[in-house]
């Protein structure tokens, strides 16, 4: 005979088993059942996709003072419109970048469920702080490119977390996505360990704005999507592709940046 802790047993197993077929469709449902987790520290959490108060608390959100052209907060405030000696001494091919967090441990977590920890139900939320870091370059945007992936790694990863970040700030922000602008026509090694000459070297004609999407792109302006700007060698070598094809402007929009500290030219 089979007692009763086996039977329950069984029936968990079940109901984990039609939950997981259930997940997506009966989400706010199961939410009832399965308490949402942070995803940043895994804490449960009120609300699906948000955070935690301490993991909230952590995350470096980046605001004016910044350089206008690279988004970099200034420790002190210089006047408007100034821009960092950075963006003077070596400017990138982008006309302006803006993130909404620093990359730090918090912002790293979220990067990392987002994109290796299949949790795309992120993406709203951080395409929705994306839209308001970036409201101003969304404003004069004809269409968002995402970083495009190689389809090497694409078909590997199944995704691609530029493309759900862009989906999410188009629902807000109503400018449309681009989604073949730009193909990488050069599988790329992992830009993790490299120096900032390597990793220009590593992308350099990485990128190419296919036949088919040239009318897309000329004397366009468009917002380069991607989830993290590291030494901006990846976006630079994005935007020379778009540029050379005639689109009329590119700017830049990610979750997250590092930062480095900037001086303001004195
Ligand atoms: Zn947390």
């Amino acid at each position: 005979m089979m007692n009763s802790t086996t039977a329950i047993e069984q029936r968990n197993m079940r109901f984990a088993r039609l939950a997981g077929a259930l997940r997506k469709p009966f989400r706010l449902l199961l939410d009832v059942a399965l308490p949402p987790l942070c995803p940043a520290c895994r804490d449960p959490v009120g609300d699906a996709g948000g955070l935690c108060a301490g993991c909230w608390g952590k995350l470096g959100f980046i605001t004016r003072p910044y350089c206008e052209r690279l988004g970099i907060p200034f420790a002190y405030d210089p006047g408007p419109g100034i821009l960092s000696m950075q963006a003077i001494a070596d400017p990138p091919a982008y006309a302006r970048a803006r993130a909404v967090v620093r990359y730090d441990e918090v912002a790293r977590a979220l990067v990392h469920a987002l994109k290796y920890g299949d949790r795309l139900d992120l993406a709203p939320t951080l395409g929705r702080w994306m839209a308001s870091a970036g409201h101003e370059l969304l404003a004069e945007a004809d269409a968002l490119v995402p970083v495009p992936l190689h389809w090497r790694r694409l078909w590997a990863r199944r995704f691609n977390q530029s493309a759900a970040l862009a989906t999410a700030i188009s629902q807000v922000s109503e400018v449309p996505v681009a989604a073949s602008a730009l193909k990488r026509v050069k599988a790329t090694p992992q830009q993790v360990g490299l120096s900032r000459t390597e990793r220009a070297h590593n992308v350099q004609g990485a990128f190419r704005v296919p036949p088919a999407a040239r009318a897309e792109v000329a004397g366009r302006r468009l917002v380069l999507v991607d989830d993290v700007l590291t030494s901006g060698a990846t976006l630079d070598a994005c935007a020379r592709a778009l540029l050379a094809r005639g689109a009329a402007q590119i700017d830049v929009l990610v979750f997250a940046r590092v930062v480095d500290a900037v001086r303001a030219p004195i």
